[in-house]
């Protein structure tokens, strides 16, 4: 018999759960129960998935698409892919470069157990997605944090990143746009990263999942596309949740050299085989849409972005860098107090739910997510705003 008590495996004892989806599930909670909560923790668009694409899906089903796939995804649905990457971000890459898993976190989660290892270190910008450092401890890598702060725009400079290469570091998290900041990098900016990455030999996860999101350029920079060398040492992800509107659907895809993807493909195999083929189906229909599908979105969330901010800004007591991209704001409350009791505040007291930044390695912060209408954008800064004042006069 089992003696008590428990002993669980020391990688996965380490984990945190997700603040993000135990949040958004909370007022998803609250909100079933008749309580008139506004979410702003929730990372989704609040679109619903387009119609021709949930028709693909239907048509899958009554063909009888309903059977294991190969493990990385159908060809057809890797060509799709391959063919986005030439057209968007100007990059080569061949179906066999290319997996296809459950969602972009999925992706991700298995690049980094491929990658890190013991005695590894992995350099990770903050404020960081809530994920990242969770895999990075179930490889069993060491993570070596790179702050950065609303002085440099939450982005982490060439410099910076030189000083903290050692000789155990492997591989650099980017995410551009960022969850949580909403900044975007510059080509210039890549560069000068892509530069120390080659010099030093360091594997970058270009995280490209809010790609379709960006509001004031339409110059987007994929870092693989910065040169042959970059590209040998770059895995880029991305996916249909955020641009299509898709992320129950779980489809996510990484790209990069063939070797690195190979035993993507073997763990893939051992753990969750292909993703669900109805939804391949529907990804491939997706990716083959008119660009429109994707404009209309984006349109309709810079018109959120710009109303969250205007609402934030007749607030003095916060501070914050208007979002370029993703649906994010990320807001300096320190002036307020600690911002893990800021956050539990605000749900409690006036029924807003935000995620504080303490889940990205950002005490101080609360990041809003603005993929809601704007009419619940109105009515949830009206409330924080009145919150605010009640609590900054006391
Ligand atoms: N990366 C970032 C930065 C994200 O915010 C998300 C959203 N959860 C993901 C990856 C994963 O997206 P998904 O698994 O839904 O494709
Ligand atoms: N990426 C979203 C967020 O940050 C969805 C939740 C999650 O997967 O973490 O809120």
């Amino acid at each position: 018999m089992q003696t008590l008590p428990l002993k669980i495996n020391s990688r996965v004892a380490t984990v945190v759960g997700s603040s993000t989806l135990a949040i958004t599930a909370k007022a998803k909670e609250l909100k079933s129960k008749g309580i008139d909560v506004v979410n702003f923790a929730a990372g989704e668009p609040d679109f619903d998935t387009p119609p021709a694409i949930k028709a693909a899906a239907i048509r899958a089903i009554e063909n009888g698409f309903t059977k294991y796939t190969p493990s990385t995804g159908t060809v057809e649905l890797r060509k799709a892919i391959a063919a986005k990457f030439k057209r968007d971000n100007q990059l080569e890459y061949s179906p066999s470069q290319i997996v296809v898993s459950c969602g972009a976190k999925h992706s991700i989660y298995n690049i980094i157990q491929v990658l890190a290892d013991e005695g590894e270190e992995v350099l990770l910008p903050s404020p960081y997605w809530v994920s990242y450092p969770e895999m990075v401890k179930l490889a069993g890598a060491t993570i070596n944090i790179l702050p950065t702060s609303a002085k440099t725009h939450f982005k982490i400079t060439a410099s910076q990143l030189s000083k903290n290469i050692t000789d155990k570091t492997k591989l650099l998290i980017l995410n551009s746009p960022s969850n949580p900041t909403g900044m975007l990098y510059s080509k210039n900016e890549l560069e000068l990263i892509a530069e120390v990455c080659v010099k030093n030999g360091i594997f970058v996860i270009s995280d490209e999942i809010y790609e379709k999101l960006i509001y004031d350029t339409d110059q987007y920079t994929s870092f693989a596309s910065l040169g042959k060398e970059v590209y040998d040492l770059t895995i880029t992800v991305n996916g249909v949740s955020k641009a299509y509107s898709m992320t129950g659907w779980r489809i996510g895809y990484a790209a990069g050299p063939e070797e690195i993807m190979g035993y993507v493909n073997k763990l893939q195999d051992h753990s969750t085989s292909n993703p669900a083929s109805i939804s391949q189906m529907a990804a491939l229909q997706a990716l083959n849409e008119p660009e429109e599908i994707i404009i209309e979105m984006r349109e309709e969330f810079k018109r959120r972005r710009d109303l969250i901010t205007s609402a934030f800004d007749r607030i003095p007591e916060v501070s914050y860098i208007k979002p370029e991209g993703a649906f994010y704001l990320f807001c300096d409350v320190s002036k307020l107090g600690v911002s893990e009791r800021i956050a539990k505040q605000i749900l409690d007291d006036v029924n807003v739910a935000v995620i504080s930044g303490d889940s990205f390695g950002a005490p101080g912060f609360i990041r809003l997510s603005f993929a809601t209408s704007r009419e619940r954008i109105q009515e949830g800064t009206r409330r924080i705003a009145e919150w605010i004042k009640q609590h900054s006069t006391k």
